[in-house]
């Protein structure tokens, strides 16, 4: 798994352009059972993944937290929800709260989330690829086939499952 995560960068580079004409192509006439796939794909390649023997998304990349994320874990740590944004939290320059640093605070050395219960929204749904209208978060996917190796794969087989 490790390999691969190193190769990813450059492979997600080399699959940019066509990915890019790809999902320019999908925006424009997104095909009825498009939700169906990508729900199929997303299944078959998390069942074939141990996110455990991986984590680069909680390594290299940090959640957004919403309020109600924020109040459920400051919660969760017994803390006020003030306490918990000035320990743990920034705000962006989009003005998104997100964390201090990354690798996360919250990820363990075992690659177990030590929040898992009540971690973020953007976590659960994380690398996003069974969202409905799968062709309206194209740019963020690009951006994640370079970090997570299950979003690369769905990517390349939904290509190669319904050519544009
Ligand atoms: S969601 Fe993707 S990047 Fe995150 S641990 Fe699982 S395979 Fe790795
Ligand atoms: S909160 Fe948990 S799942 Fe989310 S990035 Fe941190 S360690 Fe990963």
């Amino acid at each position: 798994m490790q390999e691969l995560i190193n190769q990813l960068p450059t492979l997600a580079k080399d699959k940019y352009k066509e990915n890019k004409k790809y999902f320019a192509k999908l925006k424009k006439k997104p095909p009825k059972k498009l939700d169906q796939m990508m729900q199929e794909l997303h299944d078959e390649e998390f069942a074939a993944t141990d996110c455990l023997s991986c984590a680069n998304c909680c390594k290299t990349t940090g959640p957004l937290f919403t309020d109600k994320d924020v109040e459920r874990i400051a919660k969760f740590f017994k803390m006020k929800p003030r306490q918990f944004e000035e320990q743990y939290l920034r705000t962006d320059e989009e003005g998104d709260l997100i964390l201090k640093k990354t690798p996360c605070t919250f990820l363990g050395a075992d690659n177990y989330c030590s929040i898992y219960e009540v971690r973020p929204k953007a976590c659960r749904e994380y690398p996003h690829t069974d969202r409905k209208k799968f062709q309206q978060i194209s740019n963020l996917t690009i951006k994640n086939v370079a970090i997570c190796p299950a979003a690369f794969n769905i990517v390349e087989k939904m290509k190669a499952k319904l050519p544009l």
